[in-house]
């Protein structure tokens, strides 16, 4: 196979015949394919029924009867014990919430513009308020940020995390930079995994604003998928500690994608006093969450061991799918050099990268032949990738065979595109 670049305009123009003869033969099969969200499929959900077991009428409460009512608005300890093992801290910096992290979030933000952060003026009284929002990154935090009006920086990203220097620039300097949100560990959507020294260099963070936060969203901390080769990001809450700077972060999971998603359970772990300010809040909001699915997830999971087994479950199921999508890539994509993909150990996601001023085009050609894929784009603010090449592909939600038709389908359109954008 040769190269795209390297063939002249009568290669290319015959090479377009032929693949668009393919892509019609495709567009008759009738496709109906989705691969636009990053769920878990019905496998990967059943693995997590007995745990709708383990509380029933005979459950014995006899020391539990508080869990049965409201209250307990930082969450049951079993469930605090959980999370802090998850997040490698201590319970008494976790709260447990609801079913949702990205409610979690949500709230947060709306708490920084209604209330203020340890009694800092509200954002609602300022006249700009701006995050750092690293890219590719996941659509729903942009979504947030966006619907409140917050302005949003683009920060590249390479294998080791966000830019730090442009990160320490705007963050050190302007006062009305608020936050940053961050994917560190399987990062939704490049899978890269930020490196200690990243890590060193937030934590060390001088912010010109006293309540700029570090939005931390640890969704996929535990979501390996080798069980001997995996990456670990190093503990923010502890280096936010040791570089005196306790406040700085906010860090967020769900059992979304460990159990059930819209059915999990949600937490956040932060400084005491961060915790104290937001109890204040929460209390007024809430006399407290689902503690019988705190229960629920706590007696399925006696320890961290038994979570791990669990998630090394899930990844027996999801990393047929992804290496069946990179071997497929692999074969039919790389000797060509019109695109180049991530390689995750972990997550839900691959970040395939285009040619320049593909991404759109190959994405409505897969949607016109009957396959869904994240609208191009979305993995930036406000929608727009500068460069119009990124392309987001979640292979856990279809079947295996249907996957391989998605994905054979995708292939095709990358193809087709790119030999269009080469003729001249
Ligand atoms: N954060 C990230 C990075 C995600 O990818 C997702 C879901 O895809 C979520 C949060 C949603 O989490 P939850 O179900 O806890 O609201």
């Amino acid at each position: 196979m040769k190269a795209y670049q390297d063939m002249n305009q009568d290669e290319l123009k015959t090479l377009h015949q032929q693949l668009s003869k393919q892509y019609q033969d495709m567009k008759d099969l009738h496709l109906q394919l989705n691969m636009a969200r990053g769920k878990p499929d019905f496998s990967q959900v059943q693995l997590s029924m007995p745990l709708l077991d383990v509380i029933n009428s005979h459950y014995d409460f006899t020391d539990k009867k508080d869990y049965c009512n409201y209250g307990i608005l930082d969450g049951i300890d079993e469930a605090k014990q959980l999370f802090a093992d998850i997040l490698e801290t201590t319970p008494e910096h976790i709260i447990v919430y609801g079913n949702s992290s990205l409610t979690i979030m949500f709230d947060q933000i709306s708490r920084g513009f209604t209330h203020g952060y340890l009694g800092h003026t509200p954002w609602c009284h300022l006249d700009k308020v701006k995050f750092l929002c690293p890219v590719p990154g996941y659509d729903r935090h942009f979504a947030i940020t966006e619907r409140f009006g917050i302005e949003m920086i683009s920060i590249p990203m390479d294998e080791n995390g966000p830019d730090m220097d442009l990160v320490e620039k705007y963050v050190n300097n302007d006062e009305s930079v608020k936050g940053i949100w961050c994917v560190p560990q399987y990062s939704n959507p490049s899978g890269i995994t930020y490196s200690d020294e990243v890590v060193e260099r937030f934590a060390h963070l001088k912010p010109a604003a006293p309540d700029f936060r570090i939005f931390w969203d640890n969704a996929y901390i535990i979501h390996h998928l080798y069980d001997h080769h995996q990456d670990h990001v190093k503990n923010i809450l502890e280096a936010c500690q040791e570089a005196g700077n306790p406040d700085l972060v906010f860090e967020f999971c769900s059992t979304s994608k460990v159990t059930f998603p819209g059915a999990g359970v949600a937490a956040m772990a932060t400084s005491i006093n961060n915790k104290k300010d937001i109890l204040k809040h929460l209390t007024v909001q809430s006399i407290g969450h689902d503690k019988l699915n705190q229960l629920r997830h706590a007696e399925y999971f006696k320890s961290i061991e038994d979570l791990k087994h669990h998630m090394s479950q899930q990844a027996e199921l999801l990393r047929p799918k992804f290496e069946m999508v990179l071997d497929i890539f692999d074969k039919e994509l790389k000797p060509l050099h019109i695109g180049t993909w991530s390689h995750p150990l972990g997550g839900y996601f691959i970040t395939f990268e285009a040619m320049d001023n593909c991404a759109q085009d190959i994405v409505q050609k897969c949607k016109e032949a009957g396959v869904i894929l994240t609208d191009a784009g979305a993995t930036f603010p406000y929608g727009k990738d500068p460069h119009d090449s990124v392309i987001r592909i979640a292979p856990s939600y279809p079947p295996l065979n249907e996957l391989k038709q998605a994905t054979e389908l995708f292939v095709l359109c990358v193809k087709l595109v790119s030999v269009e954008k080469l003729l001249k």
